[in-house]
């Protein structure tokens, strides 16, 4: 009976990461196994990173050696490059064989991972890496929780921080990312303050996403002080005047008592003059809000600078005078092909 279970479990990708502590207890029993297993099979999964049924020595050894390719769900590491500054970069080889990225970023307190929500992404800016590769198809949760335990596996470290800033529009893949989210609070163990959710918004999802009232930081990728540029930037602003986004992220604010951070990257000459902070200033007045500028990291395609210090300081001065908390975010990774912008899986 038992090698039926698992070449089933493969044939339909049922997979065991992702499960709750009450769905692992009902998956063991109905492999006649006690219910005590499921809160072992759980702790194995989630804090240890096991990665076959084999591994777990707490198991009998018979049905260890029974369900020894029962699909957990783990990817396994396709390749693995380290930058100067110690940030890991991932390729992942996912059970079907595409290939997604993750980022291991270290520092003095912290193990944050930038983890993809797509194999791809269809929203095409014009400054990132990862749309020009075009869109393959959506992450499932476990697959995006696999990308969490990898990377604390490798470094041997625990995971303090994630942030969906990897390939991909989480809010393209709303389901699968809430449940990813919500595990990797649950489950993972990691604070929900602790999980950033970046978006350049799709019309009616942050609203969507703020009915789950989840006290994650939301991170929304603005990159325009006005519509005209934004359409110029982000294609998908022209189905989405930035006036609604700003609108969505108010009622987001509203119904769930959390700030939303706007991301900006600045580009030379196209959207960091200092009129282009005067009108963000405007934009974002009667916002309790954060701003986050993120110096262009340069990918081939395109040849837009990233500007010189001196013009991102009177960006930033500009900002701060109007009261908004700036933050200037120097990618880590860049030797890695690590940084913002610049995953694609095709670079081994
Ligand atoms: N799709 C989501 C998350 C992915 S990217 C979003 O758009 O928010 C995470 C951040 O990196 C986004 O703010 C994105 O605009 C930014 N980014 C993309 N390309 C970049 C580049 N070449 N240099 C710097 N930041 C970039």
């Amino acid at each position: 009976m038992t090698p039926q279970i698992v070449k089933q479990s493969i044939k339909n990708s049922e997979v065991l990461l992702g499960k709750s502590l009450a769905e692992l207890t009902a998956w063991v029993q109905e492999q006649d196994q006690p219910a005590y297993r499921g809160k072992q099979l759980y702790q194995w999964l989630y804090q240890k990173g096991v990665r076959s049924l084999s591994d777990i020595s707490v198991f009998p050894k018979k049905w260890r050696h029974e369900m020894a390719g029962y699909p957990l769900g783990r990817s396994t590491i396709h390749y693995r490059s380290v930058a100067p500054d110690a940030t890991r970069k991932y390729l992942l080889r996912l059970a079907d064989g595409l290939i997604i990225e993750a980022v291991g970023i270290p520092t003095a307190k912290r193990l944050t991972v930038c983890v993809s929500s797509q194999v791809g992404c269809p929203m095409d800016c014009d400054f990132c890496a990862t749309g020009k590769g075009g869109f393959t198809r959506n992450l499932k949760a476990h697959e995006i929780i696999d990308q969490v335990l990898t990377v604390q596996e490798d470094f041997e470290q625990r995971v303090s921080n994630v942030v969906f800033m990897g390939m991909g529009e989480p809010m393209a893949n709303i389901d699968h990312v809430i449940a990813a989210v919500k595990s990797l609070n649950q489950d993972v163990g990691i604070g929900a303050r602790s999980l950033t959710v970046s978006t350049v918004g799709i019309p009616g999802k942050i609203h969507q996403l703020a009915q789950h009232k989840l006290q994650i930081v939301l991170a929304v990728s603005l990159h325009a002080s006005n519509q005209a540029l934004r359409e110029q930037l982000i294609p998908s602003a022209k189905k989405y005047p930035l006036n609604n986004l700003l609108d969505e992220c108010r009622d987001y604010v509203e119904v769930t008592g959390r700030r939303v951070t706007f991301e900006y990257v600045l580009l030379s000459r196209v959207n960091d003059l200092p009129e282009n902070a005067r009108e963000l200033s405007q934009c974002l007045k009667g916002f309790q809000t954060h701003v986050n500028l993120i110096p262009y990291n340069p990918i081939s395609e395109v040849d837009y600078q990233r500007p010189q210090k001196n013009r991102i300081r009177e960006f930033t001065n500009i900002l701060e005078a109007a009261n908004i908390t700036v933050s200037v975010r120097y990618s880590r990774g860049l030797e890695a092909d690590a940084a913002c912008g610049q995953l694609r899986a095709s670079k081994v």
